[in-house]
């Protein structure tokens, strides 16, 4: 049985500016039919906005070591046990290679806050644009208007920085020496410089409230961004959260199945989060309305190092188990640079 109150709901959600209420109600559902309905949906929006299709993106993480200090990550300042690695420009444009020989068209270069030079970061964007057809998405964190700047004139495409929370009070308690309004003046320049940009949350981080979350979802809704990413949030052991329950599953699926039906377009991935609990969970991510998948491609000795949280998901998953997991939601996978679909 549906009850009313959650197909009304369900309704209001599509207009653009949904309501606390709304999205609360949605993001609480259980019961497994209601549950079903919600997650649906959400595929059919993503079939009509989104097409039946997978994008994939090769991630390549590229240093472990970071200048910030946010409580959840293993990679925290703080972290004295940490292992820190900086791969060289050779090396990443090595993996890159691979990616790219085996049919991927973007790469994502990710990386702790790790005070590499603008400079040298320009120079490998140009040399991978130089050697291969690709579309490049960053993922360095909190930089200068002028860096960002520097990086999209070498040729950078799209930029991945969550906002993580958009409750000015939590992204205190999460983040000892960073504000918000630093995180969106970021997230604000790489939209006028021109860069397709991605935002999102982790869903259970401590303080963290539905409330909360469907105010994260309304600003999604008024900032219109291109890419989504949702992930359970993992207790690392070396953090100050330690001791913190991980984020529920459930709740994660439902945040992402009420993004889509609210904000339509987003590129949306079944996180490496997602995948990395007791078991693999990305299948239920695209089940979810997700349509993104990033298998890794951080060279076998560096992987394990890349610890933002414990027992990440790192396998490169080969091109047959892709297509088992498109096939087996009713998807294909598109191998090409997958650009915005916002207009
Ligand atoms: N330094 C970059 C990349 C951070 S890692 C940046 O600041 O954007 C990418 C994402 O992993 C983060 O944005 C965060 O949302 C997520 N993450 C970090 N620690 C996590 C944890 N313990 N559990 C789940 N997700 C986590």
């Amino acid at each position: 049985m549906i009850r009313p109150a959650v197909h009304a709901a369900m309704g209001r959600i599509q207009t653009g500016a949904p309501q606390s209420e709304d999205l609360g109600l949605l993001l609480c559902l259980v019961d497994p039919d209601e549950v079903a309905l919600l997650h649906a949906t959400a595929c059919l929006v993503r079939t009509a906005y989104c097409q039946g299709r997978i994008a994939l993106r090769a991630l390549v993480e590229i240093s472990s070591v970071c200048r910030n200090s946010c409580l959840y990550c293993g990679l925290n300042r703080y972290n004295r046990h940490a292992s820190r690695y900086m791969m060289d420009e050779d090396e990443i444009l090595h993996c890159v290679g691979e990616a790219v020989g085996q049919g991927y068209r973007t790469v994502v270069l990710q990386s702790g806050e790790d005070g590499r030079s603008a400079e040298s970061i320009a120079h490998m964007i140009a040399q991978i644009k130089r050697k291969y057809p690709i579309a490049i998405t960053l993922s360095l964190g909190e930089r200068s208007y002028e860096d960002y700047q520097l990086w999209k004139r070498a040729g950078a495409d799209r930029y991945l920085l969550r906002v993580e929370s958009t409750d000015a009070e939590l992204y205190r308690t999460l983040h000892t020496d960073r504000t918000l309004s630093s995180r969106l003046e970021c997230l604000g320049n790489l939209r006028t410089l021109g860069y397709q940009v991605g935002s999102g949350i982790m869903v259970g981080v401590p303080g963290q409230t539905v409330s909360t979350i469907a105010g994260d979802i309304q600003f999604f809704c008024s900032n219109q961004f291109d890419m989504i990413g949702i992930g359970p949030f993992i207790p690392h052991a070396e953090t100050p959260l330690a001791g913190s329950p991980r984020g529920d599953v459930l709740l994660t699926l439902n945040t992402i199945a009420v993004i889509r039906i609210a904000t339509k377009y987003p590129w949306m991935p079944a996180t490496t989060a997602l995948g990395s609990l007791n078991r693999d969970y990305r299948l239920d991510g695209l089940l979810a309305g997700a349509n993104v998948i990033m298998p890794n491609f951080t060279p076998s000795a560096y992987k394990s190092q890349y610890a933002i949280y414990p027992n990440k998901q790192s396998e490169t998953d080969s091109a047959e188990s892709l297509e088992y997991l498109a096939r087996s939601v009713g998807l294909t996978i598109d191998y090409g640079r997958c650009d915005s679909l916002l207009v």
